[in-house]
């Protein structure tokens, strides 16, 4: 048996399942890179190797979500979870407040982080029903220095439409969980961050598009260099050792990316993965709950509940003896979550769907 007829259906929501072909390439190469007789875990990063391989993913990523001139594309470090910091820390100046959408934990998180250092509020929340759905309906103040929201709400399932595009804020986003799986207009934005264990490599390594003339404005005064972003472009991500394999597996994910046809293919493919499993939910007479409002469905996360935590239990269990792996929901909010990033076959999320189907016919977890 290969290792390959060994890999389970893995709906974890990050890190989570990766394209095989791109992991394939990097065990092929693992000991001798283009010759170099040397791991890419082992090459320098000043080496031109090293410089080859992070010019190649910028230039797929800018190809595949078609960024123009206009934006630098940073390769760093620290996770999202940095970048809730880094945002408010270069782009609140004095007298200025970040607006903030929240829908969810981690945009809670993000206005948590700048809150410590900047003045923030909230710009409009969803939390009142359970960050079920996202509420788009916000104004502008004249003291808004940006107004932040997360594209894609992982842990309950909720994702954005259309984005409240104002001309007159620039517009920010946490794009972590779903980046590259479906068309939208970079250019909507003043500044997107992602961190790359979901669509697009591992963990280690940040992406984030910002935009040169907004980058000028920024402050500087008391903010560690590390933190800059204006440090970061001016030595090309490469201010500090950057995380070498990282970007390396990151651009083999976008290569698969672009031969699978780009994101228009994949978001085709990911409407048709979250339909099946909506579908299954929508026709169980409610023995699964979807968690998230209708129109606010994820398609890279889809959440849902059974009629009791123990019901659950036994579906989590029943699913994992079936090899399907990572169907709990976030240890937060508790329930049942399907992680389908670009990734995911098809196949898998038609499994998925079967076995919940017959989960629901077995009949013998009906109450009473
Ligand atoms: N934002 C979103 C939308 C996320 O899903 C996550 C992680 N699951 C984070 C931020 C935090 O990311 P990191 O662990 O890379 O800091």
């Amino acid at each position: 048996m290969s290792h390959l007829d060994k890999r389970v259906d893995n709906f974890n929501a990050g890190p989570a399942v990766l394209p095989e072909p791109a992991l394939l390439a990097a065990q092929e190469e693992m000991l001798n890179y283009r010759n170099s007789g040397m791991s890419v875990l082992e090459i320098s990063h000043r080496s031109a190797l090293y410089q080859q391989i992070q010019e190649e993913a910028e230039d797929r990523l800018r190809r595949l979500l078609d960024i123009s001139e206009e934006f630098e594309v940073l390769f760093l470090q620290g996770g999202a979870s940095l970048q809730f910091a880094m945002v408010p820390m270069n782009f609140i100046r004095p007298g200025q407040v970040g607006a903030y959408m929240l829908s969810g934990l981690w945009s809670e998180k993000a206005i948590q982080e700048a809150a410590t250092i900047r003045d923030t509020r909230v710009a409009a929340t969803s939390k009142d029903d359970g960050y079920r759905n996202i509420l788009q309906a916000w104004q502008a103040e004249p003291t808004d220095a940006y107004l932040h929201l997360t594209s894609n709400n992982t842990i309950y399932g909720t994702q954005w439409g259309e984005f409240p595009v104002n001309q007159e804020v620039p517009l920010v986003a946490d794009m972590s969980s779903d980046i590259l799986s479906r068309v939208f207009a970079v250019d909507d934005f003043h500044l997107i961050y992602a961190g790359a264990q979901k669509n697009l490599g591992p963990a280690g390594v940040t992406l984030v598009l910002v935009r040169r003339d907004w980058l000028g404005g920024a402050v500087v005064d008391g903010v560690p260099k590390m933190l800059q972003y204006g440090a970061h472009v001016k030595a090309v991500s490469k201010y500090n050792t950057p995380p070498v394999f990282a970007v390396y597996l990151l651009g083999k994910v976008l290569q698969w990316l672009e031969g699978e046809g780009g994101v228009a293919e994949v978001e085709r493919r990911n409407r048709k993965k979250s339909a099946l499993l909506y579908r299954v939910i929508d026709e169980s007479n409610g023995f699964y709950r979807g968690y998230a409002g209708k129109t606010a469905r994820s398609r890279m996360n889809v959440t849902f509940n059974l009629a009791t935590p123990q019901m659950e239990e036994t579906f989590l269990q029943s699913a994992k003896e079936a090899g399907f792996v990572g169907l709990s929901g976030h240890r937060s909010v508790g329930g049942c979550r399907a992680s389908i990033y670009n990734a995911q076959p098809l196949a898998a999320c038609k499994r998925l769907a079967d076995f919940m189907v017959d989960f629901q016919h077995r009949g013998e977890y009906r109450e009473g």
